[in-house]
């Protein structure tokens, strides 16, 4: 496994130590920036794997940056942000983060994250364009339109096969409600949610097969569902 180039942005200098400190201390490698638009240079020049993020920057909001970088690159992009509020995480998850950590945060969270940032970029090496999905037991043939868990075929209706289909495709990633409805329906009303909501809730009972400790779908209250990496 290749050790994550890893771009920490952060105007706080404090802060950027503690992370400097830690990532050093456990061996990533790493660069540095304390504003937005040195963030950009870099993130264009040295092409790392992962983005930390902090989004309250002295010249530009951390939010325009991933706006930004979203235009030429996928690269993850972990925030990590003293701003708490759901809308605040929405507006960075939906700008095209991939995760939030709210400040204080501790050293093992961060590195808890990164790991599965490290998971997840394995994961789409080695899955570009393959017709089958597997995560664990689960396993989707997109040709054939069918959901496995482990030897057993799963009956879903459509909806919760575009549903699993759209948290399979973005494995690892916090998904907004606004950002799968509008992917499976094409708009993000209240009802919409709504019925997501439900949806959801009929599709992870599916999913666990009757084991309460097998979770592929994670809830953020208030945000959106991620699928684990299992
Ligand atoms: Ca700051």
């Amino acid at each position: 496994m290749n050790k994550l180039l890893i771009l920490v942005v952060e105007d706080d200098p404090a802060i950027r130590n503690l992370m400097a400190t830690t990532l050093r201390t456990h061996d990533h490698r790493f660069l540095t920036a304390s504003t937005g638009a040195s963030a950009l240079m870099q993130a264009s020049t040295a092409q790392p794997d992962v983005m930390l993020l902090d989004l309250g920057l002295p010249d530009m909001d951390g939010v325009e940056i991933i706006r930004k970088v979203r235009t030429w690159s996928q690269m993850p992009i972990i925030v990590i942000s003293a701003r708490a509020e759901d809308t605040d995480k929405i507006a960075a998850l939906d700008a095209g983060a991939d995760d939030y950590l709210t400040k204080p945060f501790s050293v093992e969270e961060l590195l808890a994250r990164l790991r599965v940032t490290q998971r997840r970029l394995n994961f789409m090496q080695t899955s570009t364009a393959s017709p089958i999905f597997t995560n664990g037991e689960l396993k989707i043939d997109h040709a054939a339109g069918c959901v496995w868990l482990g030897d057993r075929e799963l009956h879903l209706t459509p909806m919760e096969y575009k549903l699993l289909c759209v948290l399979a495709q973005n494995v690892g990633k916090v998904l907004t409600l606004s950002f799968i409805t509008q992917k499976v329906w094409g708009s993000s009303t209240e009802s919409d949610i709504a019925s997501l909501r439900v949806f959801m809730a009929t599709l992870r009972k599916k999913l666990s097969g009757g084991k309460e400790d097998v979770q592929y779908i994670q809830t953020h209250i208030g945000v959106g569902y991620r699928m684990q990496k299992l």
